[in-house]
């Protein structure tokens, strides 16, 4: 029997969903609202609960499995790199780390990496990338700095973060919050550049925006940002975290109107699904207000994290899931949009990230979402009107086939 095994058939464990369930409601805070299966096993894009029933992952942890369950190129690496060396803190070097970074770096056009572990930190480092920088080299006056967000923005869940956060809920209870913060409308250039002063330093925003519901901004808007913020001097800070590595169709979100951030913060993918790793990356200017001591992370480069993510971003590349994405989600939207449910407001989204608008009539996405799990799919409301669909970018066509079958079933029966 493997460790895991006799883990789970210990005396009084729980077996049954029912079961499990009610161990979470008892030992667990109650922080989250899940659907109601218990997952015991995944492989590529289908999952298994703890009665043997199975599901077709239509959610991907939010992009982070974007290369399916249990890859088994990344388990490969991933079980190597175990049993040869996890952490060693960065008070040494690692043999992964160097080459992550460099495979990193090339991979994404910047200088330098920093890396971290979750999205939330990725993106705090890239705040404190933006007034460091601010501070050291457009020579902002001391504690002035200024950054500014977009409205429906989603970027973690610490308190600076959630300090600009779109949501009440994310933030009741939760005060005194971060000052130096402004919040615009997404998808609105002038309204971004009428609220730049001398002292902002940096405009934080998604590309596509994922829990804000699979916003997807209007098209010239990312190439205006990027004039504005070059003719400005504010740093344009992409947070790719949900939207990068190949969810679009493209190998970054910013990659539809070609242009390039003077930051960007990746996460979720990066770790194969295995791994929390998340990184901000930089040019030389920006990425060098750092000096030693100045900001760190025990777990952040960890050579597990980093071969894991090497082989991640190799397959990522080699069998071109970016392309994967485009050629199999446009034609999943025209066929959602065909449908013409009396529900649907609107189908949006870019490659595999494709949010379903529901009218108010429709009794919220929630409702539909449990019915798609009784069909055999996962997939999860954003907000309270939208179903998103990101699958795994490894799916097949037959098996987008069979979920299309279930929504139809679903949207108009
Ligand atoms: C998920 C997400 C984050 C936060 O990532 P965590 O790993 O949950 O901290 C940040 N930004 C965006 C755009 C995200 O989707």
């Amino acid at each position: 029997m493997s460790a895991v095994e006799s883990m789970t058939a210990e005396k009084n464990s729980p077996t049954t969903s029912v079961e499990h369930s009610a161990w979470v409601d008892q030992f667990s805070a109650n922080n989250y609202a899940p659907l109601p299966v218990v997952i015991a096993r995944g492989e590529g894009c289908w999952v298994e609960d703890v009665e043997g029933k199975k599901y077709l992952d239509m959610l991907s942890a939010y992009s982070a499995v974007n290369f399916g369950h249990s890859h088994p190129e990344i388990v490969e690496a991933f079980v190597e790199q175990a049993k040869r060396l996890t952490l060693t803190s960065r008070a040494f070097q690692n043999d992964q780390f160097g080459p992550f970074c460099k495979e990193i770096t090339e991979l994404c056009g910047q200088d330098r990496v920093l890396p971290m572990n979750t999205g939330a930190e990725a993106v705090e480092t890239a705040l404190k990338t933006a007034r460091k920088w601010g501070y050291q080299v457009k020579g902002v006056a001391p504690d002035e700095a200024e950054i500014i967000c977009c409205e429906g923005n989603f970027h973690g869940r610490t308190i600076t973060v959630i300090s600009f956060s779109r949501d009440p809920q994310f933030k009741d209870g939760f005060g005194p919050f971060t000052p130096g913060f402004k919040v615009v409308p997404y998808g609105d250039a002038k309204a971004f550049e009428a609220a730049i002063t001398p002292n902002t330093v940096g405009f934080l925003v998604e590309p596509v925006q994922g829990e804000g519901g699979i916003v997807v901004p209007p098209n010239g808007y990312l190439t205006e940002v990027r004039r504005i913020c070059t003719e400005q001097n504010v740093l344009f800070i992409a947070d790719e975290v949900q939207s990068g590595l190949g969810r679009t169709g493209k190998l970054f979100a910013c990659d539809h109107e070609n242009v390039k951030p003077d930051v960007l913060i990746l996460g979720k993918a990066l770790g194969g699904g295995m791994m929390p790793v998340s990184a901000v990356l930089a040019s030389n200017e920006v990425m060098g207000v750092f000096k030693p001591g100045d900001h760190g992370s025990t777990f952040g480069g960890n050579p597990l994290g980093c071969a894991v993510a090497r082989v991640a971003m190799r397959i990522l590349i080699r069998d071109k899931l970016s392309e994967r994405a485009a050629e199999l989600g446009e034609p999943l939207m025209d066929r959602l949009r065909e449908l013409n449910s009396p529900m649907v407001k609107e189908v949006r989204g870019r490659g595999l990230f494709i949010g379903i608008e529901l009218h108010d009539s429709a009794g919220g996405a929630k409702k539909l979402c449990k019915q798609l799990k009784d069909e055999g799919m996962l997939c999860k409301e954003t907000v309270e009107n939208v179903i998103r669909l990101a699958p795994p970018l490894i799916i097949e066509q037959k098996d987008l086939d069979w979920a299309f079958e279930r929504i139809a079933r679903v949207l108009c029966p």
